[in-house]
């Protein structure tokens, strides 16, 4: 199945879920010279570079609340953060770039990661409750910043901005077909992309670099295996508890393809542990005390995401009754979770009771002000009523906190169109038709708005994107006679 996109502009962007990094990498591609060299900050050798400093800056704070939210949201526990928040910053400012700005957040999700741009470096509640110690949690943070130091993440934007300038001159000659799957590659990757796939050998000079960060702080760098075992465990458990296997969900599959396997890494550190100049251990190196009696509150709640979890998958499962019921378990105890209430709120919402939908999100909110889902859940309540207005109020809300969520630009989207704000109702719509191209509804809507504003051309383009993608509905049927009507079947003599 091809479609056709709508606008260079688009088929440049070709994202799934995060549009707006894009948006920043497409404005870097105009200003850059086409080669430019730099030396690298770890290594100090001259490398291929299109990023200065001042745009991995940039793009880190672009990305970043979309990135929050992809994950899980914040975990809100100050005390617990400003811990964490400054054994980060020691690591930060012992690195070969302390100049750059950062700041910790713990990510409100049980899947177990660890991540790092330019001012963004972060651990999932999953991880962070598997962690033994304060120096396996050095260790594993080290690695990130590691990655961020070698600029790894700046060498990625450096290609993708290579291969986006190929696709952008290429576009006009490629003409859908190839084009369109060379694009729909590109796009089907998220604002993760910004994160995973690094390759070996720059797994491996992070696994240096995060050993010599920590060691010099004092810690043990032993327990840079051991947190190795721990990540490997941790994702283990999660896959266990879910009943999955590694193979089965994608996205614990992408994580693990680009985490090499321990058996691998763990010689390979102990020999780096081995070559590092003499060090001297502050205490025992391990801080395993303090560290438990930090974390213990996050692991007890941690317990009770697990409940959750599973409520969550019987939600995905469309098994709202068994969802509702382990829902009840875990607020009944620890009802001071944001996500808790809001998972309620969407389960009413698929039961169509909407005040009782709208109450639960109001309590995500009363707990978390700016739970971005819930904000969004509201922002779904008013749409189900036809309060269009007060709809879109909330769905601005929403992309004020999460500018990537495509689900949020389709509520926007579909709240114009039936306001018949076709004109306001065009981008949000393209926006979500390029995040998530298979919907069966979005198409034949944007071709309705389009046709409404004149656009006769892409209105076309998007009826037949339609057509392909569900044309026996309503919008099917619509799309077809209006094809019919547009574009008359040519006459033959
Ligand atoms: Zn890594």
């Amino acid at each position: 199945m091809v479609l056709q996109t709508y606008q260079l502009w688009y088929k440049i962007l070709f994202m799934k879920r995060n549009l707006h990094i894009f948006i920043v990498l497409l404005n870097l591609i105009i200003f850059i010279p086409l080669f430019s060299c730099a030396v690298n900050p770890v290594s100090g050798e001259r490398e291929f570079m299109l990023v200065s400093e001042e745009q991995e800056v940039a793009i880190g704070k672009e990305a970043a609340p979309s990135l929050k939210w992809e994950f899980g949201g914040p975990y809100e526990d100050r005390a617990l953060e400003a811990y964490l928040d400054k054994i980060v910053r020691d690591l930060w400012k012992n690195s070969e770039r302390p100049h750059l700005p950062v700041k910790f957040y713990i990510q409100n999700t049980s899947l177990p990661n660890a991540f790092a741009l330019p001012g963004y470096v972060a651990i999932t509640r999953g991880l962070l409750s598997e962690m033994e110690n304060e120096a396996q949690f050095a260790a594993v943070m080290g690695h990130e910043i590691g990655h961020v130091m070698a600029r790894h993440t700046a060498k990625r934007i450096s290609r993708m901005q290579m291969q986006q300038l190929g696709v952008a001159i290429g576009a006009a000659a490629l003409e859908g077909k190839k084009g369109g799957d060379t694009l729909l590659a590109i796009g089907s990757m998220g604002s993760s992309l910004l994160l995973l796939k690094y390759d070996r050998d720059q797994e491996i000079q992070s696994d240096r670099l995060g050993v010599k960060y920590m060691s010099s702080l004092g810690y043990d760098p032993h327990e840079a295996i051991s947190a190795h075992k721990v990540l490997e465990e941790s994702v283990d458990n999660y896959v266990k508890r879910l009943g999955k296997s590694r193979s089965e969900d994608s996205f614990i599959s992408g994580l693990l393809s680009t985490h090499p396997r321990a058996e691998v890494r763990l010689s390979e550190i102990q020999e780096m542990i081995d070559k590092l100049p003499a060090y001297s251990l502050k205490k025992d190196g391990k801080f395993a005390r303090t560290f438990h009696s930090e974390t213990r509150k996050l692991n007890e709640i941690n317990k009770i995401y697990h409940i959750y979890d599973k409520a969550e998958q019987d939600y995905r499962e469309k098994k709202y009754e068994e969802a509702e019921k382990g829902l009840q378990e875990a607020i009944k105890l620890n009802s001071s979770q944001a996500p808790f209430h809001n998972l309620h709120g969407f389960i009413k919402l698929q039961q169509k009771k909407y005040d009782e939908a709208d109450k639960a999100f109001g309590k995500a909110l009363s707990i978390s002000q700016s739970y971005q889902p819930s904000i969004y859940g509201r922002g779904l309540v008013y749409l189900y009523r036809e309060n269009y207005d007060k709809a879109v109020v909330e769905f601005k809300k929403s992309l004020a906190e999460f500018p990537g969520h495509a689900q949020t630009h389709f509520g926007l989207g579909k709240s114009y169109y039936h306001m018949n704000q076709y004109k306001e109702a065009i981008s949000y719509l393209a926006n979500f038709a390029q995040a998530v191209p298979e919907h069966p509804e979005i198409h034949g809507m944007l071709g309705i708005c389009l046709e409404k504003t004149n656009d006769t051309a892409q209105a076309v383009m998007a009826y037949k994107n339609q057509l392909l993608v569900a044309p026996d509905t309503e919008l099917g049927q619509h799309a077809k006679a209006r094809l019919a009507a547009l574009e008359p079947a040519p006459v033959t003599k």
